[in-house]
C-alpha cells in the first residue's frame, strides 16, 4: 500500500472531473486524476451542450479545446409538429449570449479535455479506481482516498476529494451522501449512426404527446448522429437495448415522426443502450471534505439533454469558489447551497415539461389540448432551457403561466 498526499483528488476523468482538474492544476494546485477507464468508448452519453452550457464551457476556457478536436456547431433546434409542420430556431440570434449548440462525440471529447488536464500540470492515473474514501474529521482537516491499480493499493490524502464519477458514483456512496430519485417515468433509448439523411446544421426533435414518445437527432459532425427515442416507462413491452433492437429502434423513431428514409443509408456504429429518465440528486452535494459535481451530485434526465451543462455549471461555480477562498471547507459548502438552488430550478422546470408531454390519462390529455394551443401563439409560456438554463423562470408565477392557469389568455387568442 503506497500513500501519496495531495491537494485534490478527483475521481473520474469525465467532462466534470477533467474540466474541473485542468484548471486547479494549472492554478498551482497538487491535482490528481483518478480513471478507471484505459481507453473511452461509447457509453451512450451526452452529446450536444446547449447554448447557457457553451457559455460555460467558454468560460472556463475549454471551448476552444472542444472545438479544435473537431466539435460540432449545431445554429439551428428543429421541431417537428406534425406532417408538414415545423419551427425552426436560430439559436444564435435568440439566445441571451448569442450561442450555437454545440455538439461532439463524447469519447473524443474525454480524451482532449483529460490530455489537457495532464498537460496543465493534472497527475493522472488511467485504469484506476477510488474504492474507498474516509472523509475527514475534525483532526485531520484531510480525507483519504484508496485507489486501486495495477493490481495493489494506494492511499492518497488530499484536502479536498472531488465525486466527478458519474451517476453510479462510488466516492458518493463511499462518503454516506442520501441520494434522491425521481420515479422512473420515462425509458431513455439511443444509438449513434452514421450516414443518416438528416441536416447537419439542427438538432431535430420529433416531440409526439399524443403517443407519450419523443425522438432526437443530434448531428456530432463528419455524417455522425447521435439519435435518441423517449418513451413512457412500462409503454414498451421490453426497452429497445442491445443490437438485436436496431430495427424496432428505428421503427420507433419513426413512429415518433423521424422520415423513415432518413435512415436508408445508415448503419449504427456503436452500441443501442436504454436509460432510464428520471433524475437522482444529492442535497447540499459537500460534507466533510468530499464534494460531489456533475452527475455525481445531480444526474438529470437524459430526456431533457441538461446533464453537460449542468455538469459545466457545477465545474465553474466550485472553481470561483474554491479559487477565491483558502479555506475550502467553506468554500465548498457556499458551492453545495449554490447547486441547490441552480440544480433546483432547472429540476423543476423539467418535471412541469414531463407531466405535460408524458403524462397519460384524461386529465393529461385535457391539459394538453388546453395549453399546446396557447404554447403556439405564445411560445414564451415555456421556459427558455436551452437559452438560459435554470436562469429560466421557475417560481409558481412560471408554474402557473406554463400550465396556463395563470387566468390570461393568449395575446391573440
Ligand atoms: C442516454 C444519455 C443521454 C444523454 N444525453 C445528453 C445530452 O444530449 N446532453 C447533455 O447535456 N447531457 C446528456 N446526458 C448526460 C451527460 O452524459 C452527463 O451529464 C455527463 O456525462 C456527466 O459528466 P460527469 O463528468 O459528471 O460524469 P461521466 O461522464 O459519467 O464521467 C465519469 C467518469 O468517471 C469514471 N469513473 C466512474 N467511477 C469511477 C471510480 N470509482 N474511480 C475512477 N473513475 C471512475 C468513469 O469511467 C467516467 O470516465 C445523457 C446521459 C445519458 C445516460
Amino acid at each position: 500500500m503506497t500513500q501519496g498526499s495531495y491537494d485534490i483528488v478527483i475521481a473520474g476523468g469525465g467532462l466534470g472531473g477533467a474540466t474541473l482538474g485542468r484548471t486547479l492544476a494549472g492554478a498551482g494546485a497538487r491535482t490528481l486524476i483518478v480513471e478507471r477507464e484505459t481507453t473511452f468508448r461509447d457509453r451512450v452519453r451526452g452529446e450536444g451542450i446547449f447554448p447557457w452550457g457553451v457559455v460555460e464551457a467558454r468560460s472556463l476556457g475549454v471551448l476552444h479545446l472542444l472545438l479544435d478536436d473537431g466539435a460540432h456547431v449545431v445554429p439551428f433546434w428543429k421541431r417537428y409538429l406534425g406532417p408538414g409542420v415545423t419551427d425552426c430556431r436560430d439559436l444564435p440570434a435568440t439566445t441571451p449570449a448569442h450561442t450555437a449548440c454545440l455538439n461532439f462525440y463524447h469519447p473524443a471529447m474525454q480524451r482532449t479535455l483529460l490530455d489537457a488536464a495532464q498537460a496543465s500540470g493534472a497527475t493522472v492515473w488511467r485504469g484506476a479506481e477510488i474504492v474507498g474514501i474516509d472523509p475527514a474529521d475534525e483532526v485531520s482537516h484531510t480525507s483519504v482516498a484508496e485507489i486501486r491499480m495495477d493490481g495493489g493499493y494506494h492511499r492518497v490524502t488530499a484536502r479536498l476529494v472531488v465525486g466527478a464519477d458519474g451517476r453510479r458514483s462510488t466516492v458518493r456512496r463511499m462518503a454516506g451522501f442520501t441520494v434522491q430519485r425521481d420515479p422512473e417515468r420515462l425509458i431513455v433509448a439511443g444509438a449513434l449512426y452514421e450516414g443518416l439523411d438528416a441536416p447537419e446544421d439542427a438538432v431535430h426533435h420529433f416531440p409526439c404527446p399524443a403517443l407519450g414518445q419523443t425522438s432526437l437527432i443530434y448531428p456530432v459532425g463528419r455524417q455522425r448522429f447521435r439519435t435518441y427515442f423517449v418513451s413512457c416507462a412500462g409503454q414498451l413491452a421490453h426497452p429497445v437495448s442491445g443490437s438485436a433492437h436496431l430495427a424496432e429502434f428505428q421503427a420507433a423513431c419513426a413512429n415518433s415522426g423521424v422520415p423513415h428514409e432518413w435512415f436508408d443509408h445508415a448503419r449504427a456504429v456503436g452500441p443501442l443502450a436504454a436509460y432510464p429518465g428520471a433524475d437522482s440528486w444529492v442535497e447540499h452535494p459537500y460534507d466533510r471534505g468530499v464534494v460531489l459535481v456533475g452527475d455525481a451530485a445531480a444526474a438529470s434526465d437524459p430526456s431533457w439533454g441538461a446533464g453537460l451543462s449542468l455538469t459545466l455549471r457545477d465545474v465553474r461555480v466550485l472553481l470561483d469558489r474554491l479559487l477565491a477562498n483558502e479555506d475550502w471547507d467553506a468554500a465548498a459548502h457556499a458551492y453545495a447551497f449554490e447547486h441547490d438552488r441552480y440544480y433546483g430550478a432547472l429540476h423543476r422546470v423539467h418535471d412541469w415539461l414531463a407531466q405535460l408531454l408524458y403524462e397519460r390519462g384524461k386529465f393529461a390529455d385535457e391539459r394538453r389540448a388546453r395549453v399546446l394551443p396557447c404554447f403556439a401563439m405564445e411560445p414564451d409560456r415555456v421556459p427558455d432551457i436551452r437559452g438560459l438554463g435554470p436562469e429560466a423562470p421557475s417560481d409558481e408565477a412560471a408554474r402557473r403561466r406554463f400550465f396556463v392557469e395563470d387566468g390570461l389568455l393568449p395575446r391573440d387568442a
